[in-house]
């Protein structure tokens, strides 16, 4: 049985609990998840029983056939109507669909598509997010491939770095390198912040030149579909002990939150873990987000490392932590890796170190 045929028999027997008679499945990604299939336009529908039917359109005939070991049809029109096409010949009476990942507009279509006797029903958001959280050996493998990657892509950019650049110019380095050694993209738009900027947890790159002081750089990259995730501070010239004090403090947040993950544990305690830290050293109000976040398909995926996340960490769960501070007038700090929960706590898998740079 392929790791796909796995995943889908797990949801096709929650679908069954559920009273369902199938589960229309709209997010790419669990499409993705469920099937292997890329492309950027597909719904599944599961039946209770664990068969799958692919629903694509004719763009994508060929790599469908390639990619997905389950029953594929090609609609010429609306993908809408050919699934409740289906849903009509099959004579499925309750169909579930994905709350979070359908909008009014496609909701409309199915609903003005839905044969007289079949009735459509949202399960709870987030229920194949809750089980895409824990990741199996080969998405293990992906992530640590994508993390690896992506601290070699710091490194060879950080090589071609100089006082005086701007930040827009540091952050194509940053892709560029990170594209020459393989990744499918940036995870998300590469994040370099100088200054005072920095105290903009998601600054976009700007024409600013870099120095002197303190720079954020957050990236990640996507390798054959998973993500990684970093967040380095670089500081051009000598840092100052006011930025010093920050840095550690910060520092310690962050291990302190590392040393928290472990089976059992809520995601809420990793993230009291951090802001306990920040709290001795007066800097919790500056402490804006969570402490971090899941990872793999998507850059952000549950569980999200709170104040009120109750999910309790299990093995084999790829999360970062990234606690940060940001001062307005002053800058930002954070410091981000990604990390696998295991058995007896976790292993972190980001290898770039976090001691002080001053470049
Ligand atoms: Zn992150
Ligand atoms: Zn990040």
């Amino acid at each position: 049985m392929t790791i796909e045929e796995t995943r889908r028999q797990r949801l096709a027997q929650q679908v069954g609990e559920l009273k369902l008679d199938a589960l229309l499945v709209t997010s790419l990604h669990n499409v993705r998840y469920l099937t292997g299939f890329t492309g950027s336009s597909a719904n599944v529908l599961l039946y209770r029983d664990g068969p799958a039917v692919l629903f694509t359109d004719p763009r994508y005939t060929v790599q469908s056939k390639q990619q997905v070991n389950c029953a594929v049809r090609v609609a010429k029109g609306p993908l809408t109507k050919s699934v409740m096409k289906e849903v009509g010949r099959k004579r499925v009476s309750r169909v579930g669909f994905e709350p979070d990942h359908i909008n009014v507009a496609r909701m409309e279509g199915l609903t003005r598509a839905l044969p007289s006797k079949s009735r459509l029903q949202p399960v709870e958001e987030g229920l194949i997010a809750k089980l895409r959280m824990v990741k199996d050996e080969g998405e293990i493998a992906l992530i640590r491939a994508a993390v690896a990657l992506n601290s070699q892509a710091l490194e060879s950019a950080l090589k071609r770095f100089k006082p005086g650049m701007t930040e827009t110019a540091l952050a194509a380095e940053i892709d560029y390198q990170s594209r020459k050694l393989g990744a499918d993209g940036p995870a998300f738009d590469t994040i370099v912040a100088a200054g005072e900027r920095a105290a903009l947890p998601h600054a976009h790159p700007g024409p600013a030149k870099i120095g002197p002081g303190m720079v954020l750089i957050d990236m990640g990259a996507f390798k054959d579909g998973y993500a990684s995730d970093m967040t380095r501070m670089v500081h051009t010239g000598p840092a100052d002990s006011v930025y010093k004090n920050a840095y550690n403090a910060v520092l310690e947040a962050q291990l302190a939150a590392i040393a928290a993950v472990r089976p059992g544990t809520t995601a809420a305690s990793v993230d009291r873990a951090a802001r306990k830290i920040l709290q001795q050293r007066g800097l919790e109000k500056e402490f804006v987000h969570s402490t971090g976040h899941g990872l793999g398909l998507e850059i952000h995926e549950a569980p999200r490392l709170g104040k009120s996340d109750k999910t309790k960490l299990e093995p084999g769960m790829a999360i970062t932590i990234e606690p940060g501070v940001y001062i307005e007038g002053w800058g930002g700090i954070r410091i981000e890796d990604t990390v696998l929960v295991t058995e007896t706590g976790c292993e972190v898998l980001t290898p770039t170190s976090k001691n002080l740079i001053e470049i």
